[in-house]
C-alpha cells in the first residue's frame, strides 16, 4: 500500500526560540537578527523569534523586546513570541507583537518544575491570557509539552491531552503544538495519541506536532502523524534545542532534515533546501559547534568543505 501523504505541510522554525535558549553562548541581537532574515529568506513563513518570559529564567533571550522592535517586517512571514503570562502579554504588546505562544505541560511534575504551578493551575492561567490576546486580535499557539511521556510521572496518558488541547482551544487558541519534549515516543504512541485527540474531538487541522529526536525517532514520528492526517511541525534549523532532561542527545528534529524527506516525498514545504543548509553552516559557526542535523553534516561532506 502506498504511503498516505499530504500535498504539502507547513513548518514552524522554532531555532531562535526554543533552539537559541538551550545554548550556552547567546547570540548578540544583530545575530539574532541576521538568523531571522535568512530563515525567511529560505522561505519560512512561520518562525518563532524569541520569548517573553522572565529575562533571569532565560538570558539567552534576554534581548525580546529590542529584537522584536528592530525587527523589520515582512508581508507573509509570521513572528512568534512565547508569553508565559499576562505581563509577558503586555511586554509582547508594546514591541507590536502579532502572533504569540502560550507554553503548557500534559503531565503534572514537569509543569510543577518549569511553571511553578500545578498542571491544571497552568491551563486555567492561560484562559484570560489568551482571551485577552485574541481580543487584541493576535494569533495565539498553545504549547502542551511531555505529551507522550515525562521523566518523572511516566508515560502521559493520551486521554488527558486530548482533554487539555481542548481546553486550550476552548480558550481560544488557533493551534496546539503537542511536544514530545523528551524525545521518547515512536509511531506507536503517536498513534494511540491521534486516535485520542479524534475521540476528544480536537481538529487534526489545528493540532501540529513538536518532535525531538533523542532516541533517533523524529522522522519516523512525523511520517506517523502525516500519515493519519497532521500537516504541520515544528522544526529547528541545524537541530538545536534540547530537552533540558537529555542534554547530550539530539534536540529538536532539524529542519534540513525533515525538509530533506518531504522533498523525496514530493511534498511541498516552501523551504530551499540549500539557503536552510547554509544557514545551518552559518549558526553553527556562531554558535562555535557542530549542530546535529543530519542533512547538514551530509551536505558539508558531500562540498569537500
Ligand atoms: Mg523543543
Amino acid at each position: 500500500m502506498p504511503l498516505s501523504r499530504p500535498e504539502r505541510i507547513a513548518i514552524v522554525e522554532v531555532a531562535p526560540r526554543d533552539g537559541l535558549q538551550a545554548e550556552d553562548r547567546t547570540l548578540p541581537t544583530d545575530l539574532k537578527l541576521e538568523l531571522l532574515e535568512r530563515l525567511a529568506d529560505a522561505g519560512h513563513t512561520t518562525i518563532e523569534a524569541t520569548s517573553f518570559v522572565s529575562p533571569k529564567s532565560v538570558p539567552q533571550l534576554a534581548d525580546a523586546e529590542d529584537l522584536m522592535k528592530r525587527l523589520t517586517p515582512r508581508a507573509g512571514v509570521h513572528y512568534t513570541a512565547l508569553v508565559p503570562n499576562a505581563t509577558g502579554l503586555e511586554r509582547a504588546l508594546a514591541c507590536g507583537v502579532h502572533d504569540i505562544a502560550v507554553f503548557a505541560s500534559a503531565s503534572e511534575s514537569y509543569s510543577r518544575k518549569n511553571l511553578n504551578r500545578s498542571r491544571d493551575e497552568a491551563i486555567a492561567g492561560y484562559g484570560p491570557v489568551i482571551k485577552k490576546a485574541k481580543d487584541a486580535g493576535l494569533r495565539v499557539r498553545g504549547y502542551l509539552s511531555m505529551v507522550i511521556a515525562d521523566p518523572w510521572d511516566g508515560p502521559t496518558p493520551a486521554a488527558v491531552v486530548a482533554d487539555l488541547s481542548r481546553q486550550l482551544l476552548d480558550f481560544g487558541c488557533d493551534e496546539i503544538s503537542l511536544g514530545d519534549t523528551i524525545g521518547v515516543g515512536t509511531p506507536g504512541e503517536v498513534s494511540a495519541l491521534l486516535a485520542a485527540l479524534r475521540r476528544g474531538d480536537v481538529p487534526l487541522a489545528k493540532a501540529a506536532f513538536h518532535f525531538h529526536d533523542t532516541y533517533g525517532q523524529a522522522l519516523a514520528n512525523v511520517l506517523a502523524a502525516m500519515s493519519e492526517g497532521v500537516t504541520a511541525f515544528d522544526a529547528s534549523v541545524g537541530g538545536i534545542g534540547g530537552s533540558p532532561f537529555a542534554k547530550m542527545a539530539g534536540g529538536n528534529l532539524a529542519t534540513e532534515d525533515l525538509v530533506w524527506m518531504c522533498k523525496g516525498m514530493g511534498i511541498h514545504t516552501g523551504i530551499d533546501l540549500d539557503k536552510l543548509v547554509a544557514t545551518a553552516h552559518w549558526l553553527g559557526e556562531k554558535l562555535g559547534r557542530d549542530l546535529p542535523a543530519h542533512v547538514s553534516k551530509a551536505m558539508r561532506a558531500n562540498l569537500g568543505s
